[in-house]
């Protein structure tokens, strides 16, 4: 995916054509259109048998006051509702929201089916991110607007609606871009609080219009705790979880939770804030003080110069799909690391040699593998949570290990801490690429070459031969054997 696509919002005032006999004045006078560009696409652009157009007409007031009455979810809130742990929703839940686009996750969803208060949340949040719950008559197109990690979704569809005439299509028919945050709120605010002033120079009196350019300007001045809450996306709120550490612990350091210099938008998830972001929204708070515990046990006081800023990403490693991506790391990290081809990495070793510290969690969450974290203010640290079964055999730990070290050597961005936490709702391609590292950093694929041709070729390996392989790898079964699946050595098992 590219991060980074350009957005362009243009709205423009025109003269009501019914003259002000189908609306209010205040309506009347907002009558116009707009077009939204998403890289080199068009999502305004639709046709029909006779004519087609590059923008969507209708009164603007309605889409204006929704996008500034919506600002903060739609530039900060990640995820679709999930109801409590246990209750319906199937695979909709955890990183198969990530996975996919908004608009995706939402159509997948039968409302119909889920019980009444959950119908309601859903219903909500699609209030909140689609702009056909602003169309109020118009034609809009199908698009969902959300926040995903550092970039802004856009995810557009082509589904009929009521009111829609039959021979009408939106060209672009189905899609999905990301925006640099910063830019997209900018572009949007000043699109936005130009034609709102426009069109309060147009209609002076008018008390509507009037408060819709308060509204926007105060966008520029408003708290940040509401945008935190959203980039969060916890149900237990951030103010009472807050309170209850500063009693048990003591205050927090403001810049666990602060929000950046820009105005319009949280550009980046402070450090608490980016961790409690990759955990499931229904953790309990015993789970979040322990890990703000650890936060706090990890901070380092002045500088520090750890070994691990030697690692950058290799450029060429940007683009591929997750899993080769892992996998050209990991070849990258055994070189630099001189790991020698014997058949195990002793990765506790080489987590001391890189000063990266090891330590315990007992999350309630049994999802949550382990957490990675390291950044300015905090030593670099893996924290395995012991009440993850898949630690709790020596192969399994193993590989959380390598995992996370894939984290903190290629995960991180200049200036901002790394705080993930692996499991179900951490993002997912960073989750895969992980997977892979973590394969192949234990698994070269020479040694696996080699071992092959020892043990014979193509055919797939017997019982013996798999526990003599992870044996020597010092890996667990089923890790092993998607690993030699993925590298074509045994066919699917
Ligand atoms: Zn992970």
């Amino acid at each position: 995916m590219n991060p980074n696509e350009p957005f362009r919002i243009e709205f423009r005032l025109e003269t009501d054509p019914d003259g002000g006999s189908a609306t209010d004045p205040d309506e009347a006078a907002s009558w116009g259109y707009f077009r939204i560009e998403c890289g080199d696409r068009n999502i305004c652009w639709h046709a029909d048998d006779n004519h087609s157009a590059d923008r969507v007409h209708w009164y603007l007031l309605g889409l204006l006051e929704w996008l500034v009455g919506n600002w903060d979810a739609l530039l900060h809130e990640v995820r679709l509702p999930r109801p409590k742990a246990g209750q319906g929703w199937g695979e909709h839940h955890s990183n198969e929201q990530l996975r996919s686009s908004a608009r995706e996750v939402y159509s997948s969803i039968s409302v119909f089916d889920l019980p009444d208060a959950e119908q309601e949340e859903v219903e909500h949040w699609w209030r909140r991110h689609a702009l056909r719950a602003a169309a109020n008559g118009g034609i809009f197109p199908d698009l969902f607007i959300r926040r995903l990690r550092d970039s802004i979704e856009l995810s557009w569809g082509n589904v009929r609606h009521a009111g829609i005439p039959n021979s009408l299509r939106f060209v672009a028919s189905g899609g999905r871009s990301f925006h640099a945050v910063g830019e997209f709120a900018e572009e949007l605010y000043r699109a936005v609080e130009s034609v709102a002033s426009e069109l309060q120079a147009k209609s002076p009196n008018s008390e509507r219009i009037a408060t819709l350019v308060r509204a926007c300007q105060a966008l520029k001045s408003q708290a940040q705790d509401n945008r935190l809450s959203l980039l969060a996306g916890l149900r237990c709120g951030l103010e009472s979880l807050r309170s209850a550490f500063r009693d048990a612990t003591g205050e927090i350091p403001s810049s666990w939770f602060h929000a950046g210099m820009n105005p319009l938008v949280i550009e980046r998830a402070p450090v608490a804030v980016a961790l409690f972001g990759s955990v499931s929204p229904n953790i309990e708070e015993r789970d979040l003080l322990q890990l703000l515990g650890m936060l706090r046990s990890i901070e380092t006081v002045g500088p520090s110069k750890p070994l691990i800023d030697h690692f950058q990403q290799p450029d060429d490693d940007i683009a591929g799909p997750p899993w080769e991506q892992g996998y050209r790391l990991a070849l990258y990290a055994r070189e630099e690391l001189a790991v020698t081809d014997r058949d195990r990495v002793e990765i506790e070793e080489v987590l001391a040699k890189l000063g990266i510290r090891c330590t315990s969690l007992t999350l309630h969450d049994t999802e949550v593998r382990a957490v990675a974290l390291c950044g300015q203010d905090f030593s670099p640290t893996i924290a395995v949570n012991e009440n993850c079964v898949n630690n709790a055999s020596e192969p399994g730990r193993r590989f959380t290990l390598a995992h996370e070290l894939c984290h903190i050597l290629f995960d991180r961005d200049q200036g901002v801490p790394l705080a993930v936490a692996s499991g179900p709702w951490a993002p997912v391609d960073l989750e895969k690429r992980a997977n892979a590292f973590a394969a192949m950093f234990l698994m070269p694929e020479g040694r696996l070459r080699q071992w092959f041709r020892r043990n014979g070729t193509t055919r797939f390996p017997d019982d013996n031969e798999i526990q003599q392989f992870t044996s020597d790898f010092g890996v667990g079964q089923v890790a092993a054997l998607r690993h030699l699946e993925n590298l074509d050595l045994i066919d699917q098992f």
